[in-house]
């Protein structure tokens, strides 16, 4: 397996720098969080793009991943992952 879907609260992101780095990352990153739909490739890391966290099975994973759509509200997200059976992450 080589990447997977999921869709969970993702900080809005301007590079990879990060917010202490860069001004335009603290203003994407004062936006807050919101639902999204994101691919996680788990595969070694360049730490040129953000990483998340997910759980693969009970294994605990850090990966890059790019963000495929945002959702504009929480019923939003939960809909798309039903309709599309995706793993959602609510926490
Ligand atoms: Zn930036």
């Amino acid at each position: 397996m080589e990447s997977l879907k999921i869709i969970k609260k993702i900080p809005f992101i301007h590079c990879a720098k990060g917010p202490d780095a860069c001004e335009e990352c603290s203003i994407a990153q004062a936006k807050g969080l919101s639902f999204a739909l994101i691919r996680v490739y788990l595969r070694e890391r360049t730490s040129a793009r953000p990483t998340t966290e997910v759980y693969v099975g009970c294994r605990r994973v850090v990966g890059e991943y790019d963000i495929i759509k945002r959702f504009k509200s929480k019923d939003d997200a939960k809909k798309y992952a039903i309709k599309h059976r995706i793993e959602i992450t609510f926490d």
